[in-house]
């Protein structure tokens, strides 16, 4: 056992040096082998060395650089080393992590992690909170918690009796909500089309002034963090008209949330801690292992009605914390160690200069990039930044390029009409030194891919 481990621990550290020196792309002839991996179900046991040397060799060159210092897609992140160890120690405890009595070592852990976030992120404190895969299941989560409580509200108990026949529910969204949260209304029956959208100005803030008036039954969500330009919506208004009606207001923050930690930043924030329930991600800013979403719900009741499930043949009832309590899940990997120990490497003021450094490195690409004469199309105001180069045939030729070069990675996006390359800085491994050199790269290919224009 200690050889393969040791042997694992090896080739995984092998595997994250060498990204400063490959290229952040697949390669695609190491794609084109994966073909190798397609052979029938084996009858016979291999050695262990055999199936991580098989591993390593065919899929390690496949793999994209999400880990490295210069990927800068979708806003996502890396993993930090020490959350990354701490990632392996917890797979290697193996514990199911849903009921306090059985795993309390990885429970207290989560409980621990909730309270040092809520303190960080500025929420209220006794906020309960889910430690799920990602901000689509805590979207889930949340509003399931919100159906919970806007409908209990009005005499239905939609746990027990459904949605046939309940009372209806208004859902309010911003024109430019992630699709995710579409999906997460789709998923709890809220339906992904009758909602209301709000419209959005030019950088993807809704508009507050044009939020509907709200009666009844109300869900408003607002967003903290555009996925292409970086905006917050305007939260301390959005909060507040929809406090007046009692509606439910749930933020998504996958990435934008953490924005609350960065003195510079934390303005955008202001407001959000009115809201009811807020959906984040461990596996972007924090910079986690996959897969690691959170939801923070203001009134734990509804969270636990919604999420709580109850069998005589598990020991549920307990004064402590049961992590599956408040989550879709029963059986869970240990999420609250790999975060835990993020939070407890970096303290308050590591998370805070992870998050600054991001910003600045943005607005350097940002200004590198107009002072080469390309038009950057948003308010550089967090860590997202969106070039365009040209007509969008030309920004389109420059951004395959640019993955070919394979200095940096950077995707396309199409904003309000326009085609843009879209460039996320959201890693702790990316130093100002790789956003220089991946400047000179971008640089490079647009001069070249212009020139054959
Ligand atoms: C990434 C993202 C999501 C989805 O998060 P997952 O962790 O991929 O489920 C939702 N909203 C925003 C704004 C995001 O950036």
């Amino acid at each position: 056992m200690r050889e393969i481990l040791r042997a694992a621990a090896d080739r995984a550290t092998a595997y994250l040096e060498g990204l400063d020196d490959r290229a952040v792309a697949p390669n695609p002839d190491a794609v084109a082998r994966l073909r190798a991996l397609d052979i029938p179900m084996p009858d016979e046991p291999t050695a262990a060395e055999s199936v991580l040397r098989e591993l390593d060799e065919v899929c390690s060159p496949a793999t994209i650089g999400i880990a490295g210092p210069r990927f800068y897609g979708f806003v996502i992140g890396g993993s930090l080393p020490t959350a990354l160890a701490a990632n392996w120690l917890a797979s290697a405890w193996d514990q199911n992590t849903g009921l306090y009595n059985i795993t309390p070592a990885t429970a207290v852990l989560e409980q621990v992690s909730l309270k040092w976030m809520l303190d960080l992120l500025g929420l209220p404190p006794d906020c309960a909170g889910a430690f799920v895969t990602g901000t689509t299941v805590a979207h889930i989560s949340a509003l399931a918690a919100a159906r919970h409580s806007v409908l209990a509200r009005a005499g239905w108990n939609v746990e027990a009796d459904g949605l046939f026949g309940a009372p209806p529910i208004t859902v309010v969204i911003g024109q430019e909500a992630h699709p995710t949260l579409t999906k997460a209304l789709g998923v709890i029956g809220l339906g992904r089309n009758r909602v209301i959208r709000v419209p959005v100005d030019a950088q993807g803030r809704m508009i507050a002034s044009k939020m509907p008036r709200l009666s009844g039954p109300s869900i408003v969500c607002a967003q903290a963090g555009n996925l292409n330009t970086g905006s917050f919506d305007p939260l301390r208004e959005i909060c507040e008209r929809g406090r007046e009606a009692g509606a439910w207001i749930h933020i998504d923050g996958a990435f934008g949330l953490w924005a609350r930690v960065a003195p510079s930043r934390a303005h955008l924030t202001d407001g959000i801690e009115l809201a009811d329930s807020w959906a984040t991600d461990g596996h972007k800013w924090l910079n986690v292992p996959y897969d690691s979403g959170l939801a923070f719900v203001r009134d734990g009741d509804a969270l636990r009605a919604a999420m709580a499930i109850t069998a005589e043949y598990l020991p549920t009832v307990s004064e402590h914390r049961n992590p599956s309590d408040y989550t879709p899940e029963l059986s869970r990997r240990a999420r609250g160690v790999d975060i835990w120990a993020a939070l407890r490497s970096l303290g308050r003021r590591g998370v805070a200069e992870m998050v600054e450094k991001n910003c600045r490195q943005a607005r350097r690409f940002a200004e590198a990039l107009t002072g080469a004469g390309y038009e950057v199309l948003n308010d550089v105001v967090l860590n997202q930044v969106m070039v365009s180069f040209g007509d969008p045939e030309l920004t389109n030729r420059i951004i395959a390029g640019i993955q070919l070069d394979g200095t940096c990675w950077c995707g396309g996006t199409v904003w309000q009409g326009r085609t843009a390359m879209r460039i996320s800085v959201i890693s702790w491994a990316t130093t100002d030194e790789d956003v220089e050199r991946s400047i000179q790269a971008i640089l490079r290919v647009a001069a070249q891919e212009r020139g054959l224009d």
